[in-house]
């Protein structure tokens, strides 16, 4: 059996650790910092010295203590905040103009839908903005729907939905727009075991079908390995990237190979760097 393996986080190109090509439709960050001050001047440095690099079609996801910066990382990626030193690269280009252009979706904590649209309503409402900047040709939202187990609730308001069908809809939602490039910042938080199982299997099924490069954020263990090729961990105070660790599992990734020793290997692995990212995050 393979040991799960590990590399240093932020290698420069051309090394053994380097993520390779970023193309077109991947992620680059380097050298990102940012530091937050309160009213009293404190200073909380959210991150330190990020170097990432997500090539195209990968799917990374970001694993770390609560407070590690994994949200503030995802938001530069965004384009929603940009960092106090070093650069942002999704599609070769700014986030900005990536998310501008519709090259770029981005999945929040919460569902976040329209509550007076329909479900085909809400996952129709991002391509009706900015229409020019829409991808040819436009994708069958209701086959989408239907693909997502969503066929008998087209019509229906969010409110008549579960938690878990909402933020379905929301899924549907980002990749309806077909992105290059989809943040997610721990899209499946607040649902049930058996809720998030079904919604890994259609977060994949999407992905597989549409070559996405995904950023995911989590901070379960089990969905980080389930998921990635590749999962990167952070530590607290500053927020950094102290390991990065790729995923050799065959896809699809079925309950059997979930139960295996292999993928068991990949959970303690990252269990124990977790608790070590742990304790260096408590100065
Ligand atoms: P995570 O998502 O890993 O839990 P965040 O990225 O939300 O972490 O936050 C990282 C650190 O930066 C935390 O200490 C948080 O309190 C601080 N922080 C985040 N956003 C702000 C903000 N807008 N103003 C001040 N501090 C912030
Ligand atoms: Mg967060």
């Amino acid at each position: 059996m393979t040991q799960p393996g590990s590399r240093p986080a932020g290698a420069s190109p051309g090394e053994p650790g380097d993520t390779g090509d970023t193309g077109d439709t991947g992620i680059v960050v380097r050298g990102v910092g940012r530091t937050y001050r309160d009213q009293d001047g404190a200073a909380t440095v959210a991150l330190d010295g990020v170097e990432l690099s997500v090539p195209p079609g990968r799917f990374v996801s970001v694993i770390g203590p609560s407070g590690c910066g994994k949200s503030t990382l995802l938001r530069m990626v965004a384009g929603l905040e940009r960092p106090d030193v070093g650069e942002v690269t999704v599609c070769g280009t700014t986030p900005q103009r990536a998310a501008e252009e519709k090259r770029l979706g981005l999945v929040p904590q919460g569902p976040a839908l329209l509550p007076w649209l329909s479900v085909l309503g809400n996952v129709a409402l991002p391509g009706k903005v900015n229409r020019r900047h829409n991808r040819r040709p436009e994708p069958d939202l209701v086959a989408l729907l239907r693909r997502a187990g969503l066929g008998d609730a087209l019509h229906l308001r969010p409110a008549q939905l579960s938690g878990g069908m909402q933020q379905r809809v929301a899924i549907v939602r980002a990749f309806g727009l077909q992105p290059d490039v989809l943040l997610m910042d721990e899209p499946f938080s607040a649902l049930d075991e058996f809720n998030r199982e079904a919604q890994h299997e259609q977060l994949l099924d999407l992905w597989e079908q549409q070559g996405t490069t995904v950023l995911f954020v989590t901070h379960s263990i089990l969905e980080a390995v389930r998921l990635s090729d590749t999962v990167v961990v952070m530590a607290a105070r500053p927020g950094r990237i102290v390991d990065v660790v790729d995923i050799d599992l065959p896809r699809p990734r079925t309950q059997e190979l979930i139960r295996s020793p292999q993928f068991h290997a990949y959970e303690l692995a990252l269990r124990e760097r977790l608790r070590d990212a742990f304790e260096q995050g408590v100065a």
